[in-house]
């Protein structure tokens, strides 16, 4: 087969075997991880150097599921301070590939390929760290992040992207359970589920090392979810962190959703189980019974001061996608810190009303004293701290 060069940012890459996997429709997150990384690698240095930890030689990065290298060769073309990239695949096909492209863009020096199963070089990787880690397998993450959260430096970076939205967004709650340890909900927040449900079970694989993780950006975009989330060591905060990790609650009639934390602090600073979960009450706006998803994530998605500082870095990049990229960012900044959201076109459909304009229905929550913004994950989204009766009450009154 004839050799076809793409460019994709700074990368050239050949592509001449169909068995090696190349999607140009990840160009937004292969951009967006490019733009996240160069925030991170900046103040990763200098943090580490201030910390006086080890040599500010640049920060070192593992791409466990490579395929052509595409996005390995772009993050060392296009982002400053990495000291090195190992590139990863189990496909033999696929590590030729990667090795004719590293050379193709001259970059031997900063990207090692490696032919192995993911699983097995993160587990060798166990004691030397890399800074940053980068899953983007087809479909579930889940299988990859025992390795990967234990291979992961502190304070270091994961990065996860899950393709099964199915799974995630409700189709199959079994399947979703037998994967992710929790059960998804068919709901109009079905993108922020999936979100959540990959963080929680992230924040559960790394706990069983005494680690906790901090997530830093999460996105829901076309038909998939990508995570990046900084991973610490520290037996108290997991513990703190599992207040953090609780049950959804979805009413069978009006749709009311409802979250509740599996653990809460006590003054003491204990930790107790919540007794009577909410599955057992009936929904409080129209008495119907309750659907109860979960576990999920329910602290925040993104870190506000690493977006803010993304924003501001945006205008010294040059990427494809950067319209996209600061019309999602901008979005994710004003979001509040609330799990989930209604929309608005559903809301009315409940009632079988006519659906006011979105920034009608925006007024009425703000002047009845509450917060309102969108969601990324949604177009039509109503993301708000209104408790559901007075978000009912507003309904009522169209
Ligand atoms: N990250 C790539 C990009 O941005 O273009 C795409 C990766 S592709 C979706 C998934 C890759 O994972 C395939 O090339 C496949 O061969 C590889 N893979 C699947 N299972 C693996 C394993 N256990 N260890 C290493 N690589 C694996």
């Amino acid at each position: 087969l004839e050799d076809i060069t793409l460019k994709e940012g700074e990368a050239e890459i050949l592509v001449s075997n169909r068995n090696v996997f190349y999607n140009p429709v990840q160009e937004f997150n292969r951009d967006l991880s490019v733009a996240v990384l160069m925030i991170y690698a900046k103040t990763r240095n200098k943090e580490v150097s201030k910390n006086g930890l080890m040599k500010q030689d640049g920060i070192t990065i593992l791409e466990a599921l490579s395929a052509t290298g595409l996005r390995s060769i772009r993050y060392a073309k296009e982002v400053q301070g990495i000291k090195q990239i190992v590139a990863n695949d189990i496909s033999a096909k696929a590590v030729e590939s990667i090795k004719r492209n590293i050379e193709h863009n001259g970059i031997e020096h900063l990207i090692k390929p490696s032919h192995e199963d993911a699983t097995l070089l993160m587990y060798q990787s166990r004691r030397e760290r890399f800074d940053v880690v980068d899953l983007d397998p087809y479909g579930c993450p889940t299988i990859f992040l025992d390795g990967a959260v234990q291979c992961v430096s502190d304070g270091g970076l994961l990065i996860v992207t899950a393709t099964d939205m199915a799974v995630l967004a409700g189709n199959c709650p079994e399947t979703c359970y037998l994967k992710y340890g929790a059960i998804s909900l068919k709901s109009k927040a079905c993108h922020e589920i999936a979100l959540r449900i990959l963080l929680q079970n992230i924040a559960s694989h790394a706990a069983r090392y005494g680690r906790y993780i901090i997530p830093v950006l999460s996105v829901s975009a076309d038909f998939y979810i990508r995570v990046f989330v900084k991973v610490f060591s520290s037996q108290i905060k997991c513990k703190e962190n599992t207040i953090n990790i609780g049950m959804v609650y979805q009413c069978t009639g009006c749709e009311s959703l409802n979250t509740q934390p599996l653990c809460v602090r006590k003054p003491s600073g204990i930790y107790k189980i919540t007794p009577s979960p909410c599955v057992d009450q009936l929904c409080k706006v129209c008495k119907h019974k309750q659907l109860a998803g979960g576990p999920i994530w329910l602290g925040a998605l993104h870190d506000q001061e690493f977006v803010s500082t993304l924003l501001c870095h945006l205008n010294i990049m040059t990427l494809k996608t950067m319209k996209r990229i600061q019309g999602v960012l901008n979005v994710i900044h004003e979001e509040l810190d609330i799990p989930l959201y209604y929309t608005l076109d559903r809301l009315m459909s409940v009632v079988k009303c006519h659906t006011p304009s979105m920034v009608m229905f925006r007024s009425a929550l703000l002047n009845a004293g509450y917060n309102v913004s969108y969601s990324h994950a949604n177009k039509t989204s109503i993301k708000t701290d209104a408790p559901n009766e007075v978000i009912w009450d507003i309904v009522r009154t169209w």
